[in-house]
């Protein structure tokens, strides 16, 4: 039988006075009221208090802890990996639909019962505004779960188109001989529950390491899932120490496939060590990963003073949404030197509009950055950038991390396209603006030669011939390419996410494309 139609999950505004802005302001007031909560590690559905605690503060006033939770250490990751190869075979022999139930359930759990919990912990642990907090954790979690399950529904009914006579050939979509590993950021709630959730479908087992720094929400999308019947130890879920339970992990000779979001560095560190432990495993493992990126806005000539407007405000958008804490933010644009004055003062106008604060007073564009850490090394792009010979700050170029880590979205205009902060990766809100004097194509080629990345960019342009022009020229230098629109946002179910180069394996999250990854296909002839 089929799964039931599905669609994206429909979004609210949170107008001022809705009724869903009240449950929201009611779930925030009492999550505040009631933290901190206590996270245990949960392997095989028991719950474990190890006594080796951290904390997880609300990096809007650093001085509230939303929760303290325990870590596992490497013989609880053991325990986990143990389990989870225990609960296997039951878990994989389970008929598709029953595994896309599961999820198909927790979809539906997220954007009634926990919508307003789950955002709740995002905006209060991870510094989401509302909006921010809504793409993610009510919209984008259920579409990963739903979309996931229609692309491996269409999947699992391929099969060869010949059979000779007297013989019935097919094939059999196994779950991976093993288990998976999933480490997952701070920034997206979703992309957390869709590491370990997508093999999970597949009838995978799961090890997952959340970041320390999103445990709370994370959790609760852990619980989510077991509410929706998800039996125990098919997910593990394990806070703890990176290396020591990476360690763990990698020595484990079932450990069939890592799927990672996160850095650059650290997903080229886990890579190497696998590569090291390679004799040690029964398979080849499946490395996936979405890692860094240096997104960039390209301006044509062509524009006219109403496109300019427009990109002004999707660089503001794109940068500064969520304190351009996403992979996928604009951090460089590049714009003609005719068309720089003017829209120059498109960005300073767009700027002038930001208000920034803490996300539980509910109306402001900007927020807090994730951590001390964070914080400080923004600061010091900012700080760079405020004394380097060739950049001058357009706009913001503050910081106080007195109550909670503010840092106010900067716009740099720089006349070096190949200064610090055109180069590196700030995953911060701060965006760099380079007026180009060679031609567009020269411009386009520089481009692709300035970073090691390739995640997203977006050309802004007019006329149908230089879009066409623009497109070809930039083909590898974004996986998610975007025409007079923000480098950010892609949505599940119609713009697969990911990129090539440094910035990941480019399986693209929310396709039948990430899902072919965790299954290892048996073909079976019979004759009859
Ligand atoms: N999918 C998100 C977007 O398109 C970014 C995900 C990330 O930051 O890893 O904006």
């Amino acid at each position: 039988f089929k799964l039931p139609a599905i669609d994206n999950e429909p979004m609210y505004s949170y107008a001022p006075s809705s009724v869903e802005r009240q449950k929201l302001q009611a779930a925030v007031e009492e999550m505040r009221a009631q933290a901190p909560f206590e996270v245990p590690v949960v392997i095989n559905g028991e719950r474990i208090f190890t006594g080796k605690t951290e904390k997880q503060v609300n990096p809007s006033e650093h001085k509230q802890v939303l929760c303290t939770f325990h870590q596992a250490d490497a013989a609880l990751t053991q325990k986990a990996i143990d389990g989870a190869l225990a609960a296997r075979d039951r878990w994989e022999a389970l008929p598709f639909n029953e595994r896309a139930a599961v999820f198909l359930k927790a979809a539906d759990l997220l954007s009634t019962k926990y919508r307003y919990k789950l955002m709740a912990a995002t905006m209060l642990g991870q510094g989401k505004n509302i909006w921010q907090a809504e793409i993610d954790t009510a919209a984008e979690l259920a579409d990963f779960f739903r979309f996931n399950c229609k692309y491996a529904e269409e999947m699992y009914h391929q099969q060869p188109p010949k059979n000779a006579p007297g013989v019935w050939n097919r094939v059999e979509y196994r779950a991976l001989d093993g288990f998976v590993y999933a480490v997952t950021p701070f920034n997206f709630t979703a992309i957390a529950g869709n590491l370990p959730g997508a093999p999970a479908l597949m009838g995978n087992v799961v090890v997952w390491k959340p970041s320390l720094m999103a445990v709370y929400s994370n959790y609760l999308v852990f619980q989510l899932l077991e509410e929706a019947g998800l039996p125990a130890g098919v997910i593990q879920f394990i806070p703890g120490p990176a290396i020591e339970i990476t360690e763990t992990v990698l020595a484990s000779p079932d450990f069939s496939s890592l799927h990672f979001t996160g850095s650059t560095q650290v997903f080229r560190t886990l890579w190497k060590n696998i590569a090291n432990n390679i004799d040690n495993f029964k398979s080849y493992p499946r490395i996936v990963g979405e890692t860094g990126g240096k997104n960039y806005h390209m301006l044509h000539p062509d524009l006219e003073s109403s496109d300019l407007k427009h990109a002004a405000l999707q660089t503001i958008r794109g940068a500064f949404e969520y304190q351009g804490q996403k992979c996928s933010a604009t951090s460089r644009v590049y714009v003609p030197k005719a068309l720089a004055a003017e829209y120059k003062s498109y960005l300073v106008q767009e700027h002038a509009k930001i208000t920034q604060g803490p996300v539980h007073e509910f109306q402001h564009f900007s927020g807090p950055v994730i951590s001390q850490v964070s914080f400080d090394k923004i600061k010091s792009y900012i700080d760079y950038a405020a004394s380097a010979e060739d950049c001058e700050i357009l706009a913001g170029g503050k910081y106080d991390d007195s109550v909670g880590y503010y840092v106010q979205p900067t716009v740099i205009a720089t006349t070096n396209p190949k200064t610090k902060t055109m180069v590196e990766e700030i995953f911060g809100p701060v965006v760099t603006v380079y007026e180009y004097e060679g031609s567009f194509e020269e411009t386009c080629k520089l481009i692709g030669e300035t970073t090691e990345y390739a995640l997203t960019g977006a050309l802004f342009a007019h006329n149908r011939e230089n879009i066409v022009m623009g497109t070809n020229l930039l083909r590898h230098t974004a996986g998610n390419f975007y025409v007079n629109d923000k480098s950010t946002g892609a949505v599940v179910g119609q713009q697969p996410f990911g990129g090539g180069r440094a910035s990941g394996t480019n399986d693209k999250a929310g396709s039948l494309t990430l899902l072919t990854r965790f299954v290892s296909t048996r073909s079976i002839k019979e004759n009859f």
